[in-house]
């Protein structure tokens, strides 16, 4: 697993962290990277790192309760993010995953998955280092400004009624070319809300301190507008692009 190289770009700027936490189909992703966009920072997706830690153990045939040998799976397998691309894409060795993690049979297996302490704990030092390397960064999932960036400069939680992220969901599947019915989608998302909540390590909270935004009747862009002026306002020192 590799931080990837440090960015160039943030040599003279103040290190920042703003996290964006939520549950499934708040429009998180999409907003954390267009928000980054938008600021001129990186864009740190964990879901996708939890999604293709859940691939691996599809593909070996691990048990997705056995976190000791995820984990040790996860350690050595070569699993990084191209940089480079906008956003970045998550490969497994040379294998381009960033599509394949979207499937259902991973959203299926991913909070099972994703409950493995061992597991948490590989990913999670994984993802402070990514921080040390990408000093200026959106980092978006569910535990980011509770555990992994307590410190952050800023905090979000995204939320939306169950009904309108079902159907999000749905919409983002279809355009992605998939057969699905609403119902297996609303029985997917709230059972990963449920066990995403309820996990020992790293639950979905709203973490201290974070501002909470509704985003079920409201666009990207306006969103993206809304959290932009917060951050604009908050941390007027940071050198946010305008
Ligand atoms: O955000 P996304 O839906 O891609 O995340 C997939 C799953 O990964 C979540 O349902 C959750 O179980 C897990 N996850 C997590 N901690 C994070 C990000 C995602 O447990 N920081």
């Amino acid at each position: 697993m590799s931080p990837g190289m440090p960015s160039r770009s943030d040599h003279n700027l103040p290190r920042m962290i703003i996290t964006i936490d939520g549950p499934a189909g708040t429009g998180k992703s999409t907003v954390a990277h267009q928000l980054a966009k938008r600021l001129g920072l990186e864009f740190l997706d964990t879901g996708a790192m939890y999604r293709a830690a859940a691939l691996v153990a599809l593909d070996a045939k691990i048990d997705p309760t056995d976190g000791l040998t995820l984990a040790s799976a996860v350690e050595r397998i070569d699993m990084h993010f191209t940089w480079s691309a906008d956003p970045p894409r998550l490969l497994l060795g040379d294998r381009d995953v960033s599509q394949r993690i979207r499937d259902l049979d991973v959203s299926e297996v991913v909070s099972i998955v994703a409950g493995q302490g061992e597991l948490r704990r590989t990913l999670v030092a994984w993802q402070r280092r990514i921080a040390e390397a990408h000093r200026r960064l959106v980092s978006e999932g569910r535990d980011q400004g509770s555990v992994v960036f307590p410190e952050a400069d800023l905090r979000f939680y995204l939320d939306a009624d169950l009904a309108i992220r079902a159907q999000r969901r749905a919409r983002q599947l279809v355009d992605a070319g998939m057969q699905v019915s609403r119902d297996r989608i609303e029985r997917d998302i709230l059972q990963r809300d449920r066990m995403d909540e309820s996990r020992a390590d790293g639950p979905l909270v709203r973490p201290q301190g974070a501002i909470v935004v509704d985003t079920g009747h409201r666009n990207v862009d306006q969103v993206v507008t809304e959290l932009a002026t917060i951050a604009h306002r908050q941390l007027p020192d940071f050198g946010l692009d305008p």
